[in-house]
């Protein structure tokens, strides 16, 4: 089975839920990917970790402990015959119960919340588009206040993404009152004179898992790197711009608004790091 669904693995096709859940009618939920390589999901805790902080901030009770969580994506995993995955997990308000208003923007005073997992075959950047790069486009980061909460409510995202996609781009690199947050679906990273820089954690964005990997690998590696605001004009004046995500892995940005970032290739650092984060799975994955 390719799903689980409120205590019950299914096919996917046969997954449906009421169209007053929650989450269909107000994007009332959160979610969260976990890439699956050879079979081992990749940082699961720190995922799991993360639904934990996207559900206290939109103030739902976790259905699950962490111990059932693991369990749950572990069977998912086990009942797919390949080995690398990307797992999807949504949690939504669910559907209010028997005599509750049927669409009332407060939270029912009583319902079940929507558990829903799927499988699907992990897709990663290929060796080749890794080392093409890809171009970026920056907008204006007109999402909330709460960018840290993981929330299927993704309009901003989506629409900042389209914007991208009809530049023939890969990503939206938004900026805040003058001040990098992070990609439309992904975090950046930026070099500058060999130091790596990140903007810091804060409600104004989401901290990736990759994100929070690729700075492990700096320290472990003795990259000088620098966890700071990063201006607009430093992001414009960047030797190189990193995206990153569990999917994307660490993309090089090679144009930012049709102008070449650094020389216009992939960067010395973007191909080290790529190459300490490939490694890295490669223990993980055979521990
Ligand atoms: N920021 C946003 C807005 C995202 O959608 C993602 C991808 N889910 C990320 C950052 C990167 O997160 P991760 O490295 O955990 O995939």
């Amino acid at each position: 089975m390719n799903a689980y669904l409120n205590g019950q693995f299914l096919p996917l096709a046969d997954a449906k839920v009421s169209v007053l859940d929650r989450g269909f009618v107000f994007g009332d939920g959160v979610y969260e990917v976990v890439p699956v390589y050879s079979k081992k999901p990749f940082r699961l805790d720190d995922h799991l970790r993360r639904l934990q902080g996207s559900l206290d901030g939109i103030r739902l009770t976790n259905p699950h402990a962490l111990e059932a969580w693991r369990d749950l994506v572990l069977q998912l995993v086990a009942q797919q015959d390949y080995p690398d995955q990307s797992i999807y997990i949504q949690v939504t308000r669910g559907t209010p119960a028997e005599g509750q208003p049927l669409r009332d923007h407060p939270f029912p005073k009583a319902g079940t919340p929507t558990v829903f997992l799927f499988a699907q075959p992990l897709l990663t950047a290929s060796a080749a588009q890794k080392a093409a790069g890809v171009c970026a486009v920056t907008a204006v980061d007109n999402r909330w206040l709460r960018c840290n909460i993981k929330a299927i409510s993704l309009l901003a995202n989506l629409l900042l993404r389209q914007q991208a996609v009809e530049a023939d781009c890969a990503e939206a690199v938004m900026l805040r009152d003058g001040f990098l947050t992070e990609g439309a679906a992904s975090n950046i990273f930026v070099v500058k004179d060999s130091v790596l820089l990140a903007p810091p954690p804060s409600n104004l964005m989401l901290t990736g898992i990759t994100y929070d990997v690729v700075l492990e690998l700096a320290a472990a590696h003795g990259i000088p790197h620098a966890v700071r605001a990063i201006s607009e004009a430093e992001l414009r004046a960047a030797d190189e711009i990193w995206m990153t995500s569990s999917t994307k892995e660490i993309m090089p940005i090679v144009r930012l608004d049709g102008v070449a970032v650094g020389a216009g290739v992939p960067g010395p650092l973007a191909q080290r790091m790529d190459g300490l984060y490939q490694a890295f799975k490669q223990e993980v994955m055979r521990a």
